[in-house]
């Protein structure tokens, strides 16, 4: 079974699109997504454009605040207390990476948690991590979305989370222990991968190494999600070897066309949420 990201991310978009329209029934304000990009590294540019379209078409207005790369750490700060200040925005989302002058750290804790739509302030990450309810950060809420897709009840499974950074593997464990799964984290440093994929009933694999997971890695009845980017030879590769890896297991999500959908969706469900609970 190939899971279909871009299906199950209309799904999601479809809900919110629902719930924005019944909000404004009863409601003078809407959502408003305030996005900081700074510098003009290509990708970002594009995720950013990708995430301003889809809001547009959701119903969520947006802005996006661009700086040159040579911008002082203090400007940026500034900014984001203003943001923080104005009751009309009530999303918050600093684009990532940052030119190296700025501390990554201080600008997440500088986001008001209420208004933190990405999930990385440590106020958000810490109740994500005490098990209560949270804002998740969007790409492993997406894979947690996809993952049941195919099975609704995760409890006694065994997931293997290839990856351990702040943005995909951390968050992953925490969403997947809170679905009573049993988590393993692997990381660059850790022994014998294969022999640790082989025992996932769930594996996410989040390292952005090309093609790094290999058939003969995997249970038949797994379920993968592979939420690498790599490029090689020209093409979009995930971490997964898709063509050997899809036919011997039980579901797989593709690169493109998986998880990515999935992430900018579960952005918009993010900003949604921050409304509601502003
Ligand atoms: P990162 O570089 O911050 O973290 C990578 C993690 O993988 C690290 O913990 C590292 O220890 C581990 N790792 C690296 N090489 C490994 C190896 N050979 N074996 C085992 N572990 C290894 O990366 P990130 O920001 O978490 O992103 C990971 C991948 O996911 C990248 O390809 C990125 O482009 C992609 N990504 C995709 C989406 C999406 O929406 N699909 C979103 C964010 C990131």
């Amino acid at each position: 079974m190939i899971i279909d990201g871009k299906l199950h991310s209309k799904k999601l978009c479809d809900q919110i699109k629902k719930e924005l329209l019944q909000i404004s029934k009863n409601n003078k304000d809407t959502p408003m997504l305030s996005v900081i990009l700074v510098g003009d590294y290509l990708p970002s540019q594009i995720y950013v454009k990708r995430k301003q379209e889809k809001a547009k078409e959701i119903g969520i207005k947006s802005e996006i605040i661009r700086y040159p790369k040579s911008i002082t750490e203090q400007e940026i700060l500034n900014k984001i207390e203003e943001l923080n200040n104005n009751s009309k925005v009530t999303g918050i989302l600093v684009q990532l990476p940052l030119p190296k002058q700025i501390d990554k750290e201080k600008i997440i804790y500088a986001i008001d948690p209420k208004k933190d739509v990405d999930g990385f302030n440590p106020y958000n990450v810490g109740k994500l991590a005490s098990g209560y309810k949270s804002i998740v950060p969007c790409t492993p809420l997406g894979c947690l979305i996809l993952i049941k897709s195919v099975i609704k009840n995760l409890e006694g499974k065994h997931a293997v989370i290839i990856g351990r950074s702040n943005l995909n593997g951390k968050p992953m464990a925490q969403l997947l222990l809170k679905e009573n799964c049993s988590v393993t984290i692997l990381h660059s440093k850790s022994k014998d991968l294969k022999k640790e994929c082989l025992s996932a009933d769930i594996l996410v694999a989040a390292a952005g190494v090309a093609n790094l997971v290999e058939s003969d890695w995997l249970k038949s009845d797994a379920i993968v999600i592979d939420v690498g980017i790599n490029k090689l030879n020209d093409k979009i590769v995930g971490d997964v070897d898709f063509e050997k890896v899809k036919n011997k297991v039980k579901a797989i999500t593709p690169v493109p066309g998986g998880v990515g959908p999935m992430t900018i969706a579960c952005l918009m469900h993010n900003t949604l949420e921050c409304f509601k609970h502003r």
